[in-house]
């Protein structure tokens, strides 16, 4: 018999460049520097899709959304999320919990974690308590410390939906 549970990672990088908003986990944070890609560039949003991608087997959020489709230019990454959910309730699969590390230098992220918790439980159609998200920094080295870059690292658990279990996901 197939298991009932799977699991995925994801992780993302992308550079902090002037002059775009930054937007993470959902949540626009009012400051000068932003995130550079070709949709909103939301990295803890992109590492999400693919651990929910890889936990059901179905690649990766390049495969799904390549950068070279005007479609996506400036996307609102809650698409790609929510695009991923479609695919794993199709497989007849539901997410059971996330954790998430967002690593940056600046800003500090200890008062919108709640925020970006919401958010992220919202589009995955989880309670609360069933995300969590941490944030730590680059102590002053490499690319996370010298402010060139926010990263993300996502682990989502999935498991096969049961007779009588509530789908609740948000639709687009
Ligand atoms: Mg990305």
């Amino acid at each position: 018999m197939e298991p009932r549970i799977r699991i995925g990672i994801g992780h993302d990088t992308h550079r902090l460049v002037g002059g775009r908003p930054l937007i993470l986990g959902g949540v626009r944070i009012e400051q000068d520097h932003g995130l550079s890609g070709h949709s909103d560039a939301d990295v803890v949003l992109h590492a999400v899709t693919d651990a929910l991608l890889g936990a059901a087997g179905l690649g990766d959020i390049g495969d799904a959304f390549p950068d070279t489709d005007p479609r996506w230019r400036d996307a609102d990454s809650s698409l790609f999320v929510r695009s991923a959910m479609e695919r794993l309730d199709k497989l007849g699969f539901r997410p059971v919990n996330l954790d998430v590390i967002i690593f940056a230098e600046e800003p500090k992220l200890g008062p919108i974690k709640e925020r970006m918790r919401g958010r992220l439980a919202d589009l995955l159609g989880l309670p609360r308590e069933a995300v969590n998200v941490k944030a730590k920094t680059g102590e002053s080295v490499g690319h996370i410390g010298r402010k060139e870059a926010i990263a993300c690292q996502a682990v989502v658990l999935i498991a096969r939906r049961e007779p009588g279990d509530s789908h609740t996901a948000n639709k687009p």
